[in-house]
């Protein structure tokens, strides 16, 4: 349904320029056709969707005016439905969500927005910090706990350049390098071949991103949605995928990216057979319930569209999954692409607040957050600015495939006599850090970890 109407969207935009004669590209290869009577009665369906949408919507402010939030929030939500374009009927749905203080609903409502084309900036702009500030954030034991992001940061990004165009290689990635980030590249295994398209980058390119840290996810065979897909099928666009991919890329798949966004529980129960994780929202918010996902470029996201929602995450402790695709080309169409100005610039404002952002890896952030899900930590006092800690981790594994940052409440904290060591003597990262706490990184399970923080002669 919502593909049908980004495709109506998209031709009705040109039509309305274009009178009869409809101009549209197919592989950036320019084709000219008359334009048949069954478009023109589209058309009308669309123009009269966008009517109904909008009187809906009156319909909605004249429900909050007699106070009927609920009777308002319904037509609201079916002003989206008839018309998944109406920028004003997300705005008041945010709006409302807002003011009942419904916060995981208002970043659902944001994700959606993301996948039709409205006006994504004027959406975000009805989240004001004073409005959103009157919501109360998840608290933490001031005694010890697991920090919800490495190093204690108060946000995480994770950038995935969907479909693996061939400017994200050679455009994107030297971006992410300037900064020293990393990002995740889903690639589609059936349209990657030895040698780069001005549309898909090759395998080398991938391997070499690889080998520089970049993640490459597997984004299926043939970019079918699968939900339309044969099981019989599965097995190809799955495993096959994957196996292409580790065979020419050297690099362990971890992470799936459903073609289209066409997910669902039965296909997530079969990719998770055989990846650790897929990008789902509802599935990252198992490991995390701050997880937004959204659609990054086009349009309506502007640079101060995207640096405003950092400043949200942060604020409100998010992990943003940027669902990106990849770089202005001139002469083809690309979906939602970035301008290299706007990532060069929206990188460097999140490497200024680098010390609230953790910009990594989609699996890596999600492994994180997972480990840290199902891990907890104790605490015992030893000695005036001393005390133990133990990681107790829900695996049979001694040491985590990567560290958790653990917050130590300390009071007083001398920053040179900050230190932490295990039972031999060994010693960990440990560095004073919010509010009169310690942070220790911790990767070993089971094991007593001594962390001090001041004279104690
Ligand atoms: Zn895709």
């Amino acid at each position: 349904m919502l593909k049908k109407w980004i495709v109506a969207v998209v031709v009705i935009g040109v039509l309305l320029v274009s009178a009869k004669v409809l101009f549209f590209s197919v592989a950036h290869k320019k084709v000219e056709v008359a334009l048949p009577d069954a478009l023109l009665s589209k058309q009308e369906t669309f123009r009269a969707s966008q009517q109904r949408s909008k009187a809906l919507v009156d319909q909605g402010i004249g429900n909050l005016r007699k106070r009927d939030v609920n009777a308002a929030l319904t037509d609201f939500i079916d002003a989206v439905r008839v018309f998944p374009p109406n920028t004003q009927a997300y705005m008041m749905i945010v709006k409302v969500y807002l003011s009942t203080r419904q916060e995981g609903m208002m970043y659902e409502t944001l994700e959606q927005a993301g996948k039709s084309f409205p006006w994504f900036d004027k959406i975000l702009d009805v989240v004001g910090d004073e409005d959103i500030s009157k919501i109360p954030l998840p608290t933490e034991s001031t005694a010890v706990h697991i920090a919800p992001f490495k190093d204690d940061r108060k946000a995480a990004v994770s950038f995935m350049f969907d479909d693996g165009e061939a400017n994200v290689y050679s455009g994107v990635l030297p971006l992410f390098d300037k900064y020293a980030f990393k990002a995740t590249i889903p690639v589609i295994a059936g349209q990657t071949g030895p040698v780069a398209t001005s549309f898909r980058g090759s395998w080398a390119d991938w391997k070499d991103a690889a080998k520089r840290g970049f993640e490459i996810a597997n984004h299926s065979m043939n970019h079918h949605d699968l939900r339309t897909v044969s099981p019989a099928d599965y097995k190809v666009e799955i495993e096959d995928a994957r196996d292409l991919i580790e065979k020419e890329t050297g690099q362990n798949v971890r992470s799936f990216v459903f073609p289209l966004d066409g997910y669902g529980d039965q296909l997530l129960a079969r990719v998770l057979r055989s990846h650790a994780v897929a990008r789902q929202p509802s599935l990252l918010r198992t490991v995390y319930n701050r997880a937004v996902t959204i659609i990054y470029g086009g349009p309506h996201f502007p640079l101060a569209t995207a640096n405003r929602l950092m400043d949200i995450a942060v604020a409100r402790r998010l992990w943003i999954v940027a669902e990106s695709h990849g770089l202005d080309q001139r002469g083809s169409d690309h979906y939602k692409p970035m301008s290299v100005e706007f990532l060069d610039k929206h990188l460097a404002y999140i490497s200024s607040h680098a010390g609230d952002i953790w910009v990594d890896t989609f699996y890596n952030v999600f492994e994180y957050l997972k480990l840290r899900k199902s891990s907890r930590v104790e605490r015992k006092d030893v000695a005036p600015a001393r005390a133990e800690v133990i990681l107790r981790c829900n695996s049979s594994e001694k040491t985590l495939p990567q560290p958790l940052t653990v917050v130590v409440g300390a009071g007083k904290v001398s920053p040179d006599a900050v230190a932490a060591h295990l039972p031999d003597g060994g010693a960990l990262r440990a560095w004073p850090c919010a509010g009169e706490s310690v942070c220790v990184e911790v990767s070993a399970c089971e094991v007593p970890v001594s962390v001090s923080w001041g004279d104690n002669k």
